[in-house]
């Protein structure tokens, strides 16, 4: 096959302890899945059905990663996150059977422009702006299920210049991992190097250039990101 100009490369992230990396397909990320976390955001924490919006692959950005404030926005947030690597893909996967679809998990932050979103959910406008742009996905390295087993419960931390911002537990997600594999696979076909964003804890908050945040969840260690000044053309 030949192409009109060279593809680009294909996204990826570190696997922890492999020289090979693992290719990213596509970013699926959960909507308000920790009740402390939808009540900050205004909403009703009740058991709705999930909620699902996307990133460009494209968007990751890795462990010690300085990114570049991004254009359009006067409110940056950060929103600590423990992230599911697919490795096996699947259509209506049975609730009993999802773990068997996880390569591993990483620690990640849902970078989001916070006054895009709020002005996309006031104008019924998509979300994709405020959520899916550049270098918005930080993924820590993935570390393989043979090495930390299932996660279900664990602290999950955010701090910004050493102070903690946010804390929760995996164990209070609204939708367990299984549960959000299972009906994620409903709307689309899973596929092997899909990451899913599994939702945030209650206390996101403002980034500005300079500061440095770092996330940790129990059993994967920590993961650091530097927001630089915005970038010029
Ligand atoms: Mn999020």
């Amino acid at each position: 096959m030949t192409f009109v100009f060279p593809p680009a490369p294909q996204a990826s992230v570190a696997v922890r302890g492999e020289a090979a990396r693992f290719p990213v397909r596509r970013i699926f990320c959960v909507g308000r899945n920790y009740a402390a976390h939808a009540r900050e955001m205004g909403k009703d924490p009740d058991r709705e059905p999930p909620f699902f919006f996307t990133k460009p692959a494209d968007a990751v950005v890795e462990d010690g990663d300085t990114i570049p404030y991004p254009p359009l926005t006067e409110d940056l947030h950060h929103e600590g996150e423990l992230v599911v690597a697919t490795g096996k893909g699947g259509f209506n996967i049975p609730e009993a059977d999802a773990l068997s679809h996880v390569f591993g998990y990483a620690i990640g932050n849902d970078l989001t422009r916070r006054d895009l979103q709020a002005e996309a959910k006031e104008l019924g406008r998509p979300w994709d702006f405020a959520k899916g742009f550049d270098r918005s996905a930080v993924c820590g390295p993935i570390v393989k299920v043979e090495e930390v087993g299932h996660i279900s419960s664990g602290a999950i931390t955010l701090s910004v210049n050493g102070k903690e911002r946010q804390r929760g537990d995996i164990a209070d997600l609204i939708w367990s991992i299984p549960e959000v594999i299972a009906i994620l696979s409903q709307s689309i076909r899973l596929e092997a190097g899909d990451l899913i964003y599994t939702g945030t804890p209650a206390g996101v908050g403002a980034l500005v250039p300079g500061d440095v945040c770092v996330v940790e969840v129990e059993g994967l260690g920590s993961v650091t990101t530097t927001i630089g000044p915005r970038e010029a053309a």
